[in-house]
């Protein structure tokens, strides 16, 4: 078992895997990613995964460097190759490598590159105990529908978050909407209804929310996604975040304010039973 990395074509020990600083993903953060984790050693939902990378390459007119299914196959090796029980697959297509300069080349070529770590990288214990999350203000732009790599604000109010002792960030706008967290989508249940934010310009559509709307409708739990205030969430009866990398954390506390006793409710945990076990 052994950390690895696709780069150039080819699989190599991460620690020997460099990038050119002429990057345009180095220079400009001129790029777009994704980040698929296994179950049983096998990808999760991985064609969804491709598909939103291909959506977020079109959006900034970048041409993928191979097809969905070579994409597929690369991944699928690289996680033999690194032998872990579970893997976090990293993949980052940045526009390429030239000399620094805010436009680029027509024919210039996407450098592909991709890692592959043990995953889980989260505590268990952490989705039966729930987490809490800290409100920030919304200070990123109007595309986060796009995955890219450009993540200075969540990073900045991840980084406030971890240092009061919080585990996640929720970006909430001047007119009081929340939107995600600096990594995760957000929801609530009130009277046994799922709300969560629409999927527009305003968050990433995550792989995760789609898949519990999905789970949501096969099993007649009644949901909604619709503009959501902070005011609403802060009286739900439960909130929970969710990505590829935790599926479902539930949120105890939010600032100040406890959610549902400070424990996980039990819609929270009848919903992450919907989720295939390692
Ligand atoms: N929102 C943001 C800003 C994210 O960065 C992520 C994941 O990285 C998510 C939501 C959740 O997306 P997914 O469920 O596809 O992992």
């Amino acid at each position: 078992m052994q950390e690895i990395a696709y780069i150039n074509s080819t699989f190599i020990t991460l620690d020997r895997a460099f990038v050119p600083i002429n990057d345009r993903g180095y220079l400009f953060a001129d790029g777009i990613y994704e980040v698929i984790v296994t179950r049983n050693g096998k990808p999760f939902l991985i064609k969804e995964h491709l598909e939103r990378l291909k959506r977020s390459a079109d959006a900034i007119l970048l041409q993928l460097p191979s097809s969905l299914s070579g994409f597929s196959k690369i991944i699928e090796r690289g996680i033999k190759e690194a032998g872990f029980r579970e893997t976090m697959v990293y993949i980052q297509i940045t526009r390429g490598v030239e000399p620094r300069r805010h436009n680029y080349s027509a024919d210039l070529k996407a450098n592909l590159t991709m890692t592959f770590r043990e995953h889980p990288e989260y505590e268990p214990q952490l989705t039966l105990k729930g987490v809490s999350i800290i409100t920030v203000p919304e200070i990123r732009w109007s595309r986060c529908d796009i995955k890219s790599i450009a993540l200075l604000p969540n990073i900045m109010m991840k980084q406030r978050a971890v240092e009061k002792g919080y585990q996640e960030a929720l970006f909430v706008t001047e007119e009081g909407l929340i939107r995600e967290g600096t990594a995760t989508n957000i929801f609530f249940i009130k009277d046994k209804v799922i709300h969560t934010p629409p999927a527009d310009q305003h968050i990433l559509n995550g792989i995760t929310r789609t898949y519990i709307l999905q789970q949501a409708t096969l099993h007649g739990i009644e949901h909604i996604e619709r503009e959501c205030t902070l005011d609403e969430t802060l009286k739900a009866d439960e909130v929970f975040i969710t990505s590829s990398t935790v599926d479902l954390l539930p949120v105890i506390k939010i600032d100040e304010t406890t959610i549902a006793n400070s424990r996980p409710g039990p819609l929270s945990k009848a919903i992450k039973e919907f989720f295939p076990k390692h």
